[in-house]
C-alpha cells in the first residue's frame, strides 16, 4: 500500500486535554525489530520527536525501576517489561512529552490495532478522535511540521531541534 498514515500529535494532545478520560487506541506493529516489549506508535513518536533530549534525563533519574535509556541518537527508549506504571517520569518531565495513557497496562486487546494489517489500520484510523489520524500520500513536510517515524507512518508534530541534530 503506497499510502501512509499520518497521525496528528497535536490534535491527539489537545483531544486528550479536552477529554481527561478519552481512551485512545493504540497503532503498533507487531513482529517489528526495536520493539523491546510492546510499543505504542504514539509512544514512539513522542519520545522521537517531543522529547527535547534533556542532558540529565531527569525522566531516567526518578525512575525507581531503571526502566529508561537513551539509545546511541539520545532518544529516551522504556522497558515495558520493566516499568511499573508509576509516572514519576511523567510527572518530573519539565517538557510534558510522556502521555499519562502510555502507562496504563492495558488488558483490553480491542485497543490494540496492528498497523501491518490494512484491515486493522482502517479500524484503528476509525478508533481514533476524528481527524487525528489519516490516510496521506504526501511524505515529509518541515513546513507542515510533518515527520517520517517508518516507512507506514508519518507524524505530525512540533519538533524540537538541538544544537546535535
Ligand atoms: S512510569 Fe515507568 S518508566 Fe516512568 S518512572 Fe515509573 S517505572 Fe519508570
Ligand atoms: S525529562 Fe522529558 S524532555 Fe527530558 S529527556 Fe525525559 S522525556 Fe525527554
Amino acid at each position: 500500500m503506497a499510502q501512509k498514515i499520518l497521525i496528528d500529535m497535536i490534535k491527539l494532545r489537545s483531544a486528550m486535554v479536552e477529554n481527561s478520560t478519552l481512551t485512545l487506541p493504540e497503532g503498533l506493529f507487531y513482529q517489528s525489530p526495536n520493539m523491546n516489549g510492546l510499543k505504542t506508535i504514539r509512544e514512539l513518536a513522542s519520545f522521537r520527536f517531543t522529547c527535547r533530549r534533556c542532558e540529565d534525563a531527569p525522566c531516567i533519574s526518578v525512575c525507581p525501576a531503571d526502566a529508561l535509556e537513551k539509545d546511541e541518537d539520545g532518544v529516551i527508549a522504556r522497558h515495558t517489561n520493566l516499568c511499573v506504571s508509576c509516572k514519576s517520569c511523567v510527572t518530573i518531565c519539565p517538557f510534558g512529552t510522556m502521555m499519562t495513557d502510555f502507562f496504563k497496562h492495558h488488558r483490553n486487546r480491542d485497543l490494540f490495532y496492528d498497523l501491518k494489517d490494512e484491515k486493522e489500520m482502517e479500524k484503528f484510523i476509525k478508533a481514533c478522535p476524528a481527524g487525528t489520524v489519516t490516510l496521506t500520500d504526501d511524505d515529509e513536510s518541515q513546513e507542515g511540521n510533518i515527520y517520517r517515524l517508518n516507512e507506514k507512518v508519518l507524524i505530525k508534530d512540533y519538533l524540537y531541534i538541538t544544537e546535535k541534530q
